[in-house]
């Protein structure tokens, strides 16, 4: 028998993986998950957002494989589901996997987790928010 719901006691939330709801599966296994930006050194110039509990020793092991110098620019308290949504807004820029083109919004989004500005991440998310509810509106209201 299945259980489909999060097997820690009090939680009714379903169950995602490893019988955990999202929140408890990430609390476990993702206890500091940090967002990150790394920089790479070529021209145009191309920047990864990823998801890492050690972004330095990521990056230290992608430079083992990689022909250009990188840079980590800075990282911020994060989870799987920000980095998902960040990805998903930015694939404008998308160049492949988790690259994205160092130019317009994902610069930006690179700057500010360089610079830990979490408010205009925030801010740039309920931006998208709020043009996505605008680009329904326009369609029910034909
Ligand atoms: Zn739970």
């Amino acid at each position: 028998m299945i259980n489909n719901h999060c097997s820690r006691a009090n939680c009714k939330e379903p169950a995602h993986l490893a019988e955990l709801c999202k929140r408890h599966y990430e609390k476990k296994y993702w206890p500091k998950h940090r967002v990150y930006a790394i920089l790479a050194d070529m021209e145009p110039k191309a920047v990864k957002i990823g998801i890492s509990a050690k972004p330095r020793m990521r990056m230290a092991g992608m430079q083992v494989d990689c022909p250009v110098t990188l840079d980590l620019l800075g990282d911020i308290p994060g989870s799987l589901e920000l980095e998902a949504r960040l990805h998903s807004l930015l694939s404008d820029y998308k160049i492949r996997g988790e690259w994205f083109w160092y130019e317009g919004e994902a610069k930006r989004v690179a700057d500010a987790i360089a610079a830990s500005n979490e408010k205009i991440i925030r801010e740039f998310l309920a931006r998208q928010d709020q043009s996505f509810e605008g680009k329904l509106k326009a369609i029910s209201e034909g």
